[in-house]
């Protein structure tokens, strides 16, 4: 059997720079990643329309000086391709395509507590030893499919986005019907409707989006931006989402209302998420507040949308604004007004079942020639569990999640020795900018493997009584805000049966990475670190 000091899992953002930190430091490392190829969630991700809705200048690694004065981003918004390009070229510029293995999926993790090692399986017969698992595998990868009545009956074709075909898929002449308007199907209905003869979008909950109002990148700006890079990076690392924004200082409700509107006027023109994350300190924390953006918003979906009953529709009103995540699109509202788009109510009506023919809601009958399931993932734990993995006692993640998930900083699980978590639950993950919160957790980790190997530990993991402390924290730290008053994937709500726990940690990527280095200044406090004197102690005894 192959024996490395880490197997890292997953080959997207996260895995890369892991493997690259890894080999730097002179750790023997194996990558395993699922796709043909490198990029993670932006190898699966190509559906048409997508792309980052963090500006691209922000999105992308601050690990090298080099690699950020040399590589050009083109639009302020990166579509799939152009990350897809960046990835890639990340993957030649540091050498890191010999250190994984392609299309190659990870089916088991399982522990061995007499030789403290993991052994990994694969689907293509691999088995291999690692003292250290690092599970770069995304919050967002495991997709899903709800499972209607009739799906496998359906003649026409079907498509996820997150499982995109890697041909170009014509629309043109077809009558198509998309399920969900998340972030992805809000990217994805505009330019389909371009393409199809007719399309039919099956809407349950409607959302709350803002345009991003996406444009070229000048080399004048690029240039800016390079020049004061550094500063910029580390003021986005002690940030609230990872981007290096002037915080807001004022309560909306401090405001008139005359300045109020002004200010998010001026925000919906300059387009993008910032609308949410500058414009006022109460917007996700006071409900009141939080009305204020939010009839802001409905405002501008009547404005835009032509058909009353059809704005009607497509006007979020029962939770608040940004508590399911904020949607940033391009004529997402505009795409209403065209002749060739229908807008189905799902929620009035839901979907009864799928034929042979097409979507049967209300009694009737919509006949397609393709679905696009936008129904989303399960998000953070899903593509952890979905690993089998097998601690301490071979006790599985599984079991030990069985409540919701239960982890240490995001970072590690209790009876889980050397297993680490990129962007686990209870860290910033998807509510910051993720490479800020990927690489912060990448570095983190090589931090303590270089203490474990120079003071001869052999293991690691939290101490259950800090995991609880934090899983509390975290706890307290959404019950603070707006967020859980929406049915979100933040909170597991669209997998049946999954226990309802807001698994990302609000207070902000800067205040949890002074908690991170908190506790490494405090000798690693929460962690239980063993020596191998010790631990053959604790197996005799
Ligand atoms: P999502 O936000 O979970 O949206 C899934 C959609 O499918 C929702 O509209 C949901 O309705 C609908 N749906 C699920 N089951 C259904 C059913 N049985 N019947 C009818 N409708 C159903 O998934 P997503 O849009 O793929 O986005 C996931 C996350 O990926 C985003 O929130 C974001 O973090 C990330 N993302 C980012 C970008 C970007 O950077 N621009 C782009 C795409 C995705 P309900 O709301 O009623 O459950």
């Amino acid at each position: 059997m192959d024996e490395f000091d880490a197997i890292v899992i997953g080959a997207g953002f996260a895995g890369l720079y892991q493997l690259y930190r890894l080999r730097e430091l002179g750790f023997t490392a194996q990558g395993f990643e699922a796709g043909d190829g490198v990029g993670g969630t932006w190898y699966w991700n190509r559906y048409p329309g997508a792309r980052c809705d963090v500006e691209s200048m922000d999105y992308s690694y601050s690990f090298s000086e080099e690699l950020e004065q040399e590589w050009e981003w083109t639009e302020r918004y990166p579509t799939q391709p152009e990350i897809l390009r960046y990835l890639n070229y990340v993957a030649d510029r540091f050498d890191l395509r010999g250190l994984i293995k392609l299309a190659t999926r990870v089916t088991s993790v399982v522990y061995d507590n007499e030789t403290n090692r993991w052994t990994v399986e694969t689907n293509r017969g691999d088995v291999v030893s690692a003292r250290y698992i690092i599970a770069a595998t995304g919050c967002l990868s495991l997709w899903q499919i709800p499972a209607f009545d009739g799906l496998e009956s359906f003649r026409g074709s079907t498509f996820h986005t997150g499982n995109w075909p890697r041909d170009d898929i014509d629309f043109a002449g077809r009558r198509v019907g998309v399920i969900g308007t998340g972030s992805t199907g809000i990217q994805a209905i505009p330019q389909i409707a371009k393409q199809a003869e007719h399309l039919f979008v099956f809407q349950r909950t409607p959302n709350y989006s803002v345009p991003a109002r996406n444009h070229l990148l000048t080399a004048e700006y690029q240039v800016s931006r390079k020049k004061t890079y550094r500063e910029y990076r580390e003021r986005a690392k002690y940030s609230g989402g990872g981007h290096s924004a002037i915080l807001p200082t004022k309560s909306a409700l401090e405001e008139t209302n005359a300045d109020r509107l002004a200010e998010y006027e001026r925000r919906w023109e300059r387009g993008g998420a910032p609308l949410m994350q500058m414009s006022y300190t109460d917007l996700m924390t006071s409900r009141e507040a939080n009305q204020t953006i939010a009839e802001f918003v409905r405002g501008k979906i009547r404005e835009i949308v032509t058909d009353a009953e059809t704005a009607a529709k497509l006007t979020p009103v029962d939770y608040p604004f940004g508590a399911k995540r904020l949607c940033v699109d391009i004529d997402y509202f505009e795409t209403y007004n065209r002749g060739n788009v229908t807008l189905v109510d799902v929620r009035s009506a839901p979907i009864e079942k799928i034929t042979e023919r097409g979507i049967v809601t209300g009694g009737y009958e919509y006949e397609l020639d393709a679905i696009v399931f936008a129904t989303g993932y399960d998000a953070i734990t899903g593509p952890l569990l979905n690993l089998n993995i097998r601690g301490r006692d071979g006790r599985a993640l599984n079991d030990a999640w069985s409540a919701g998930p239960r982890a240490y900083l995001g970072l590690q699980v209790a009876g889980f020795p050397n297993l680490f978590t990129i962007t686990g639950p209870g860290s910033p993950s998807v509510i910051s900018n993720m490479v800020v919160s990927i690489e912060q957790h990448v570095d983190w980790i090589c931090e303590c493997l270089m203490h474990l190997r120079e003071h001869d530990i052999e293991s690691v993991e939290p101490l259950i009584e800090a995991q609880e402390a934090w899983v509390a924290h975290v706890n307290e730290a959404a019950a603070a805000t707006l967020f859980p008053l929406a049915k979100s994937w933040y909170l597991g709500d669209n997998i049946p049966g999954k226990p309802r726990v807001f698994m990302p940690y609000v207070a902000g990527v800067g205040a949890y990475r002074r908690k991170c280095e908190e506790v490494v200044a405090n000798g690693y406090d929460g962690f239980v670190m063993t020596s191998r004197q010790e631990r053959e102690v604790a197996i005799s005894k």
